[in-house]
């Protein structure tokens, strides 16, 4: 009996351990696997974000492009049979007078084209790397007394380690430049303006706060539009965010706002991490 139970605890100890054995070969294949699945992932979470920001920027010149020359190609066939149209006609007839305001429009049609083919080859991914933190404080630098003058407190807010993005320094501070005049013309009396930079896996955030006016829905959907403005003659050109935007979007950039009368102004810029 003893020795049947001494045989039989024996043998399930073998068993056991046979088993441990199998278990603990199975949980380091596991862990392994795991491991090199999780680099997979990683892999592929840079290789598509890496990706998606190239490819939007090369996508967009690409479609401008295209565009471009699309458009370009009839309208240098127009021009020709207009030009030709001309020499049929006296000088100074009427009819001489309108094929001159269709070659007028024309030409303009084409500046556009050209201008547009220009920016496409100097577009956004040629932008050289630029650090937003850095020309940030160089705009702070910059207006720091104008709002001191006029009352507005400034409050700083700039993430740590920020991500650079691919942009034209000039044109950028061009772009807080304006945002800085609205929030301190929205601030007659005073008040405060708080700018911070923040970043995720893919973007680089960028805003604005003031708690100066505000304006309701109507005014807010349209202040981009160029000649927008409601301030009075001499103040306003309402060409200041129709800029920022243009500039913003050939930065592959976003804006966006949020506001409330008596409340105050949000703006949010998003650009592509490189
Ligand atoms: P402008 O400043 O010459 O009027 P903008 O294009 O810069 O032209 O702005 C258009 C309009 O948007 C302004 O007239 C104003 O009504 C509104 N606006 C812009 N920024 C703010 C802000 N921070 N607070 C309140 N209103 C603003
Ligand atoms: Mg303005």
């Amino acid at each position: 009996m003893m020795r049947q139970i001494r045989e039989m605890t024996a043998e399930r100890t073998r068993q056991n351990e046979i088993l441990q054995e199998k278990v603990s070969a199975a949980t380091s294949e596991l862990t392994q696997k795991n491991e090199q699945l999780e680099n997979a992932n990683l892999e592929l979470f840079r290789a598509t974000r890496k990706m998606s920001g190239m490819e939007r920027r090369a996508a967009a010149g690409q479609t401008a492009a295209e565009f471009a020359h699309e458009v370009g190609t009839p309208l240098n066939l127009i021009s020709g049979h207009v030009q030709l149209l001309q020499t049929n006609f006296p000088k100074e007839s009427k009819d001489a007078t309108r094929l001159q305001t269709i070659i007028a429009q024309i030409e303009r049609i084409e500046q556009i084209v050209r201008e547009m083919l220009d920016r496409t080859r100097f577009g956004a991914s040629e932008h050289p790397p630029l650090n937003l933190n850095e020309l940030l404080q160089k705009t702070f630098d910059a207006v720091e007394p104008t709002l001191v003058e006029n009352r507005v407190e400034l409050k700083i807010d700039l993430a740590e380690n920020l991500p650079l993005v691919s942009g034209d320094a000039d044109r950028l501070q061009q772009v807080f430049l304006n945002l800085v005049n609205n929030a301190l013309d929205a601030m007659p009396a005073g008040g405060k303006l708080e700018i911070s930079t923040a970043f995720n896996a893919n973007e680089v955030a960028v805003e604005f706060i003031d708690n100066g006016a505000g304006m309701d829905t109507d005014t807010s959907g349209k202040i981009f539009q160029p000649l927008f403005t409601t301030k009075e003659r001499g103040r306003g050109t309402g060409l200041g965010l129709f800029v920022v935007n243009r500039i913003l979007h050939e930065h592959a950039a976003k804006i966006t706002v949020e506001s409330e009368p008596e409340k105050g102004t949000k703006f949010k810029l998003l650009f592509q991490r490189i």
